[in-house]
Formats: structure tokens, C-alpha cells, sequence
């Protein structure tokens, strides 16, 4: 399965985690963001978590293997060097051809400078969208800019670009790799994990994947969503579904490659779990839910 555990440490927070093939010639590289204080809190009702284990969050960046080579996202900066070596070992003497950055957050984009120091010849793929490029220095002749639709042939292998069901940011993109239908959510879909699971794909852990769960991290990553109509939401995860992925790999959750549909419809739920609060008390929720205990707000 091409695992590679090694470890890392990357000082305090991060852990590099390594490697391990998602689906033919795609891989993940992760580092994990360890027991961010913000989780400190009382996590012991929460109906996946077991006592004395650490809370990670994922950080995955994906790499493709073809003809031509691609590396979607580019890990935090404390991970520069590390995700420089892992590269070079996977590349094992070939090019980068392309990096394709899904929007312009650090933990996503924090190592693009360094990776195209490295590998000078790939070329830098970023959201057309937007009004932020000077962020990514685009060179308007070296660089691409894509939107909906766009698509980069990497030899057996395709990428598509679509413009996001649900948007974390508004220069953000997902990507399509339309031989093993993988759809690279980024933000969306993300869940933490207990330490033992770091690399571990969905329906391997020991723990399940709740809609609690996946209200915990998409309800901070997708703030706007309190305001959103439910029958807008049942719309867009029915896009989600048209879609027709087998493979959902997000930035911060493990990958999931069995049950789809069903967790998209957990998905669903967690997002109607918390579009239903009464926006008085939204703060109060969330905080309460992020604690795993009433949290009093005043
Ligand atoms: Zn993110
Ligand atoms: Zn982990």
C-alpha cells in the first residue's frame, strides 16, 4: 500500500505522518495538527471520541503519478522541508509539472514558494476566481488560472477543476480525478481523528464517523452555513451526489473510499443540525458542541 510511517516531529503542534496511496498512483501526504488547544476542552461526550486518546486534525496534500506529476496543496509552512523531501523521493528524479494550489490559506498554500524553489519548472495552477492574485504572484504566461470545468490531461490520467458545492473561501477550487472519480473537497468533509488513526482511511478506524463528528469541524470551517436554507442545503448535497464520487479525500479529514452517499447524507445532517439554531444562540452551540459540555456564554 506504499504506507510510510515515519515520524517526523515538526516541533509542538505538527507531526509529519507520511504517505500512503489512496487510489492507483494517487497519494497523500499528511502531517497532523496535534491537540490544537483549542480542543482541550471536556471532549469526552462526544459520541466517537475514546478517553486518554489525542485529537488530530489532517492536513493532507495530494500528489498524482503520471506522464506528467501534480501535487494538489502544499501542507503548513512548519512542513516546508519535509513536504520538499517527500516530494523529491517521490518524484525520484522526475519533474513536478504541476502544483495546483486549492485557495489561498497558508496551511493550504504556505509551502508554494518553496516547492517551486525545488522544482522551478512546474507550473503554478491557481482559482481564476477572485481578486487576490498578486498573493500568488501569478505570471499570467507561466502560470494558469482555471475555473469550472478546466482540465489538465496528465497522460492515462485527467484532473478537472470545479468551481466548489460549498465554499470555505472564495478563491477556492475542487479538484476531479476522473479515473478513479476521487473528488478532492478540500475543507469540506474534514473530520478529526484520534492519534493510532492518522493514517488510516475512513472505514478502517476504530472510531465512527458521526454526524456530530462532522458537524464539529464543517460547522467551524463553513461559519456562513448557520444562515443557509435547508432545502438549499438538501439541493446542494444532491450536487454533491451528481457528482458520482467513489473517492472523497479531503484536506482534513481521512479519506473516504467506501459509503459515500451515506456520508454525504451524514454530511447532511450535521449541516442541518446546526442551520436549524436559532442564530441568538448559534455562539452558544457551537461552543458548547466544540467543548463537548454546556459552555456558558454571557
Ligand atoms: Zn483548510
Ligand atoms: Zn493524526
Amino acid at each position: 500500500m506504499g504506507i510510510d510511517t515515519t515520524e517526523q516531529e515538526l516541533g509542538g503542534l505538527f507531526t509529519y505522518e507520511g504517505t500512503r496511496e489512496v487510489a492507483d498512483r494517487i497519494q497523500f501526504i499528511k502531517e497532523c495538527i496535534c491537540g490544537p488547544p483549542a480542543y482541550e476542552a471536556d471532549v469526552e461526550s462526544l459520541d466517537w471520541y475514546e478517553e486518554g486518546r489525542q485529537i488530530h486534525v489532517s492536513q493532507n496534500a495530494y500528489f498524482i503519478d503520471d506522464e506528467k506529476t501534480l501535487l494538489f496543496d502544499t501542507l503548513t509552512p512548519v512542513g516546508d522541508r519535509v513536504v520538499v523531501e517527500r516530494l523529491e523521493e517521490l518524484l525520484d528524479g522526475r519533474d513536478l509539472d504541476y502544483l495546483a494550489i486549492s485557495h489561498p490559506e497558508a496551511n493550504h498554500a504556505g509551502n508554494t514558494w518553496d516547492i517551486l524553489e525545488a522544482f522551478p519548472e512546474a507550473t503554478l495552477v491557481a482559482p481564476k476566481r477572485g481578486s487576490h492574485h498578486e498573493m500568488f504572484e501569478i505570471d499570467k504566461d507561466e502560470d494558469m488560472l482555471v475555473e469550472d470545468g478546466d482540465t489538465i490531461d496528465l497522460g492515462e490520467r485527467e484532473v478537472e477543476f470545479l468551481e466548489p458545492v460549498f465554499y470555505d473561501h472564495a478563491m477556492t477550487f475542487w479538484m476531479r480525478e476522473t479515473t478513479s472519480d476521487t473528488l478532492f473537497t478540500v475543507d469540506f468533509m474534514g473530520f478529526e481523528h484520534m492519534d493510532g488513526e492518522c493514517m488510516q482511511f475512513a472505514d478502517e478506524m476504530d472510531s465512527p464517523v458521526t454526524s456530530g463528528r462532522l458537524e464539529r469541524f464543517n460547522s467551524y470551517a463553513f461559519v456562513w452555513l448557520r444562515y443557509a436554507d435547508e432545502d438549499a442545503v438538501d439541493d446542494a448535497i444532491g450536487r454533491v451526489l451528481d457528482l458520482e464520487p467513489e473517492i472523497i479525500a479531503p484536506a482534513h479529514g481521512q479519506v473516504i473510499r467506501k459509503d459515500v452517499d451515506e456520508h454525504l447524507e451524514l454530511m447532511r445532517d450535521a449541516i442541518h443540525n446546526f442551520c436549524d439554531i436559532d442564530p441568538e444562540t448559534y455562539h452558544v452551540h457551537t461552543h458548547t458542541m466544540r467543548a463537548g459540555r454546556q459552555v456558558d456564554v454571557v
